[in-house]
């Protein structure tokens, strides 16, 4: 009996350390191992976008993202969202990362850190192929022109261009489709996006007009303070030095950067 009792209490110590071993690994233990949260847009082409058979995110930011995790030996796991709640949710420290096409912004800088920019881009006016009014962003006064909720390209159109009627929608796809459908006269937004999607859905429907309006980088945002941000700019220096960058770049858009 007295034998029995001892290996039951044995049992009970053993498994009560297993669990609490357990517990620190799941609950934060070492910094290190915390699987980092990385928000990410539900829906920017070719950057990412949740891929139709297996529901995963891919695209060059997902790529560039795991690249530079790997690198610098971080656990992260991708989060997509609408655009608009990436921003607020670093500032609150609900997410420990966001890649997403997001341009630096001085606004931005406010209320966030940023990783040294990686990609560089700028603004672009889309409308219907016939359409031979609009060149460039003077036509733009009293059109309607669609665009995105939260991004530079409605801060642009409000600021920049406040004679144009802008219609913001929260998925960039509604605005091409009200493009499309004629209900508004443009859209305005991120070129690579837009040459995108003319390249693989619009073809000989919707046309790229002007010149790029603005010079934007898109960078990694970080709540501020974030001690993450020299490791990643540590290790996006890195994958540019060693190719694995380059070789992102030309599966997603075909030609190295010069
Ligand atoms: N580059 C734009 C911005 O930062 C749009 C990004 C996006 O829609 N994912 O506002």
């Amino acid at each position: 009996m007295k034998k029995k009792g001892f290996i039951l209490l044995l049992v009970m110590i053993l498994s009560i350390s297993a669990l609490a071993a357990c517990g620190s690994d799941s609950a934060g233990g070492k910094k290190e191992d915390k699987t980092l949260i990385v928000a990410t847009d539900n829906s920017f082409v070719p950057f990412e976008y949740s891929d139709k058979d297996s529901g995963e995110m891919k695209g060059f930011d997902i790529d560039l993202m795991k690249a530079i995790a790997k690198e610098a030996g971080l656990k992260i796991k991708f989060k997509p969202m609408k655009f608009d709640g990436i921003v607020p949710g670093l500032k609150s420290k609900r997410w420990d990362m966001g890649i997403a096409g997001m341009s630096i912004t001085d606004e931005r800088k406010k209320s966030i850190d940023f990783s040294d920019p990686y990609y560089e881009s700028g603004l672009i006016i889309g409308v219907q192929a016939d359409n031979t009014d609009i060149k460039g962003s003077e036509d733009l006064a009293g059109k309607k022109v669609s665009t995105k909720t939260g991004t530079t390209s409605q801060d642009y159109l409000k600021n920049k261009i406040p004679e144009a009627k802008s219609v913001a929608f929260p998925e960039i796809n509604q605005a091409y489709q009200e493009l499309s459908a004629g209900r508004v006269d443009a859209t305005l937004y991120d070129m690579p996006n837009l040459a995108y999607y003319i390249k693989t859905k619009a073809k000989g429907k919707i046309k790229m007009v002007g010149k790029k309006m603005t010079a934007e980088s898109y960078g990694i945002g970080f709540p501020k303070g974030s001690d993450l941000v020299g490791k990643v700019n540590k290790a996006l220096k890195t994958i540019r030095d060693n190719g694995t960058y380059d070789k992102i770049y030309k599966k997603w858009f075909g030609e190295k950067p010069e």
